[in-house]
């Protein structure tokens, strides 16, 4: 893996070019972010510290963290705040659905926080946000971005009973490293969410299953290929890759930045192994630029 290898203490300051991001302040960000506030919505563009925040607000376009902005969950990549959470807000599906219309979004994802204090997980408030944007327009690509639920059967399948387009749920690292990258969640059972998604699918369109991961914690080139492998064998069609960056000292070090080519390398290796759509880059999230990838589902 041709990488730059740093030393994880001093990562912060020798961030590589290709990761720092400079954009020019720009209006349409700052009507994102009152849009956001005055509809009292939560994004994971700012609960995870996202670097395209600029980038996305500037066109127009976050992605929708619902559930609250406390998870139940504790990993070690994440910068999404671990506490107990609020109740549900019975008005968040509308108020999501509200702003989607508002920023005129074609393509829309949601996320929410790891809700492992409810008994469907949030499942049904999923599906609840699902059901109030079709009901504003029947024509938007909805893809939601989902937890594990614990691989439970019935919460899979409320959220693919409501319609969703995409089913994007992300493996975030390789086999070897998930007891320490995640918290609670398990290799083996996020392939199955996966499979599962595509078994339930059965409103005679199909949906499309997504996945992503992040590069720099440690993996080797071998386990790399063999998640790859891992999510074609479970039907999954899009993959993401992005550098992992660390939120804060209290998170996992970066042990590795991986440098643009070798991104580039990986998205090929991946288009050829069978994924219909694969963002790879330094900067790639779960969401990023996920609008140009049209799913062929209607
Ligand atoms: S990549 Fe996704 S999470 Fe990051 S700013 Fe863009 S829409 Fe938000």
């Amino acid at each position: 893996m041709s990488c730059a290898k740093i030393d994880p203490a001093l990562h912060q300051a020798h961030k590589p070019s290709w990761i720092k991001v400079r954009l020019p302040s720009n209006p349409v960000f700052f009507s994102t972010k009152a849009l956001i506030s005055d509809l009292r919505l939560h994004t994971v563009c700012e609960s995870a510290q996202c670097p395209n925040r600029w980038e996305c607000w500037s066109q127009g376009t976050a992605t929708f963290m619902i559930a609250g902005d406390r998870c139940t969950r504790a990993c070690g990549f994440c910068a999404v705040t671990t506490a107990k959470p609020l109740a549900l807000e019975e008005d968040e599906p509308q108020r999501v659905a509200e702003a989607v219309m508002r920023m005129k979004l074609k393509h829309v994802v949601i996320t929410a926080v790891a809700r492992d204090d409810l008994k469907d997980g949030g499942a049904h408030h999923f599906a609840r946000v699902i059901t109030a944007i079709q009901k504003m327009d029947s024509s938007i690509i909805i893809e939601v971005l989902v937890p594990d639920f614990h691989a439970d059967d019935s919460c899979i399948q409320t959220v693919l009973d409501a319609g969703p387009d995409i089913y994007n749920h992300n493996m975030e690292t390789v086999e070897r490293l998930t007891p320490v990258v995640r918290s609670r969640a398990k290799y083996r059972t996020s392939l199955q969410v996966l499979r599962r998604a595509k078994q339930f699918s059965s409103r005679g369109r199909g949906i499309v299953t997504k996945s992503g991961i992040m590069l720099g914690l440690g993996e080797t080139e071998p386990e790399i290929f063999q998640t790859m492998d891992d999510l074609r064998e479970v039907g999954c069609q899009v993959l993401t890759m992005g550098q992992y960056l660390r939120p804060t000292p209290n998170h996992l070090p970066v042990v590795e930045f991986v440098t643009p080519e070798q991104f580039d390398l990986y998205g090929e290796i991946a288009r050829k192994k069978g994924f219909e759509h694969v963002a790879s880059g330094p900067l790639v999230r779960s969401s990023y630029h996920a609008a140009d990838f049209h799913p062929v589902v209607r």
